[in-house]
């Protein structure tokens, strides 16, 4: 499995993250699919529904609000999640996966991540340490949800 993610989504991800930092910043990734061979044509960042925790808690409870926060948690809006899928359908496009960032956290998934993750789609992490964009990442889920492998993220 490989993710082709081109120099200029890379980059729109990592200023994403910076500008989000501390708080991380969540989108989404369309292109094309040929099999396990994704290729992402566009990068579609979306609001953290996590700055707005009490709507988020309605959709999607935490265990432990307080310590679970935008800070280390990523929402995104279902009507965000609806209208994007429906428009990309509309151009031929499929959803690939989507990313988010690790503030002050390696880019590897957290046990949360895997818990709300599907399988097929890439899960791009990138970590950020005090607020400079670092590592990225791509996550695929096992089909049975057991654990995530790496995936080979290529592009110029
Ligand atoms: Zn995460």
């Amino acid at each position: 499995m490989a993710l082709e993610l081109g120099c200029q989504h890379r980059e729109s991800i990592r200023q994403h993250a910076m500008r989000d930092y501390p708080s991380e910043c969540c989108g989404v990734l369309l292109g094309k699919a040929d099999g396990d061979a994704k290729e992402v044509t566009e990068v579609v960042a979306l609001t953290n529904l996590r700055h707005d925790p009490c709507r988020a808690q309605e959709l999607v409870p935490l265990d432990d609000l307080g310590r679970e926060t935008d800070k280390n948690r990523f929402l995104i809006d279902p009507l965000d999640q609806l209208r994007v899928e429906k428009d990309a359908r509309a151009r031929g496009l499929d959803v690939l996966g989507y990313y988010h960032s690790h503030p002050d956290h390696p880019a590897r998934p957290s046990v949360y991540d895997r818990d709300h993750a599907w399988p097929w789609y890439s899960y791009v992490i990138i970590a950020v340490e005090r607020g400079v964009p670092k590592d990225l990442t791509s996550w695929v889920l096992a089909e049975d949800r057991s654990a995530f492998g790496a995936e080979t993220v290529i592009g110029d």
